[in-house]
């Protein structure tokens, strides 16, 4: 059998290991360069490979494809392998035959790897053998190779269920969905709700499906599909007899008639939207029968995830945010939710088509001042320049923080959660966070 694999980073080079391993002929192909230590991997392992070019005569042969996520089904070497009708799956459908482990599968549109790490957390704090793979971290099929672990925590994107034919986790989680990466679905959204729904369609009676309740579009779907799994839904306003949900300040979970309870202000991560991670995991360890005294510890002892509302510090009275991966209106949204005190909110960067006015009470009840950390920063300045008293633009972190400081007072909080990507100024979003907290750091 030969496996062809586009794409040479960590999921292609994770599904080369394991093919290889598996008596597979392999080849890896990459438009774009592959990095150094992924080359000495192949080359290591005797497995064939070519970069800055896709050999059409070493790829229309294959029996099976690996895409790799970023990979769109629009580019030309895919669309000549579907009109020879091979088949082109993900690295998760092409590893996970492999496994006999329990699979807890997480998608949605924001709050994936929260939940992804805070689950992992949990299971991992109980003694399980876990791992933590898909978008996170060391491949999944590599890990399998490597055969390490009875369980696995998957944080999949649409684009790796768009590739799924047979692919079943035991316990979904749909965390939200919200508009997102419509270039690669025809610019229609209801391509992107239906991908995000995928993760459920192998799902039978034995599996579950974890989902949020108060979202729109996920109720809007409930009506005209279905699934065999049994749903359990959260909800930070509805109460169900089974499922979880918050009241009287209490995180509250029913599920096979046992009862799981604690009061929200002992959960470490703060804000509705994790208010609804914690849920969404929380089930998740219920399901897998963790301890409730376990579950209780794990909740109030885990540190949150970098560059999502991590608190850099606190300088003058003044606490200062960075929330970096918000890259979207809808984390933002969250964000600007869980503000206790006046903002000064440093937002943009490449909008995706971002609508700014579902921001507006927010920034009407929180935010005193706006800096625009964007090349182009016309649609913010358009939609909210009457709105604050102050607004500034900059072009680098260090003047974003500077100014700031100089706008804020003691007992503020300096915020940045850009609704925006980051690549007209930063790397990727991970050194725009690393650059603020550094130069919050500096002040
Ligand atoms: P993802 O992996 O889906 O991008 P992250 O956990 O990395 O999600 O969070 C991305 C952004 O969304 C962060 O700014 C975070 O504060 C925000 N966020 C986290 N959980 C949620 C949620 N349940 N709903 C909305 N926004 C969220």
């Amino acid at each position: 059998m030969r496996l062809v694999i586009l794409g040479g980073g960590e999921s292609g080079v994770g599904t080369a290991i394991l093919g290889k391993q598996k008596g597979y002929e392999v080849f890896v192909s990459d438009f774009g360069k592959i990095k150094g230590n992924y080359k000495e991997i192949l080359i290591i392992n005797g497995i064939a490979w070519e970069e800055e070019k896709h050999t059409e005569d070493f790829i229309l042969n294959a029996d099976v494809v690996m895409k790799s996520p970023g990979i769109p089904d629009k580019s030309p070497i895919v669309k000549k392998l579907l009109e020879k009708g091979i088949a082109v799956i993900s690295e998760i459908e092409f590893a996970a035959p492999f496994t006999d482990a329990t699979i807890i599968g997480i998608t949605g549109s924001n709050g994936k790897t929260t939940t992804t790490m805070l689950t992992h957390h949990l299971l991992k704090s109980a003694g399980l053998n876990v791992g933590l793979g898909g978008n996170i971290g060391k491949s999944f099929a590599w890990q399998i190779a490597d055969n390490k672990y009875d369980s696995y925590v998957l944080e999949l994107s649409s684009f790796q269920l768009d590739g799924i034919v047979d692919f079943k986790p035991h316990i979904a989680i749909i965390t939200n969905i919200s508009p997102d990466h419509l270039d690669r679905y025809d610019y229609k959204y209801e391509n992107y709700i239906d991908a995000k729904f995928r993760i459920t369609m192998n799902q039978t009676e034995d599996d579950y499906l974890i989902y949020d309740a108060d979202d729109e579009a996920i109720n809007e779907w409930f009506k005209t599909h279905t699934t065999k799994a049994k749903l359990i839904p959260f909800s930070l306003t509805k109460i169900f007899s089974e499922g979880a949900y918050i009241k009287n300040n209490k995180m509250e979970i029913k599920i096979n008639r046992e009862e799981f309870t604690m009061d929200t202000e002992h959960i470490a991560l703060e804000g509705k939207h994790n208010m609804k991670n914690a849920m969404a995991a929380t089930s998740v360890a219920k399901l897998m029968q963790i301890r409730k005294a376990t579950i209780r510890e794990s909740l109030s002892n885990f540190q949150g995830v970098e560059h999502r509302l991590e608190k850099v510090l606190k300088i003058q009275n003044v606490q200062y945010i960075n929330d970096s991966k918000a890259t979207n209106v809808n984390a933002t949204f969250f964000a600007l939710d869980s503000m206790n005190t006046p903002t000064v909110w440093i937002v943009g960067g490449v909008d995706k088509g971002n609508d700014y006015n579902e921001l507006m009470s927010l920034v009407r009840e929180k935010v005193k001042a706006i800096i625009c950390l964007g090349v182009d920063n016309k649609k913010i300045i358009d939609v909210f320049g009457n709105v604050v008293d102050m607004m500034i633009e900059v072009s680098n972190m260090d003047d974003a923080v500077r100014m700031a400081q100089r706008l804020s007072e003691k007992g503020d909080t300096v915020l940045l959660s850009p609704a925006c990507a980051s690549f007209d100024l930063f790397e990727n979003y991970e050194d725009r966070g690393n650059q603020f907290k550094q130069a919050v750091k500096n002040l």
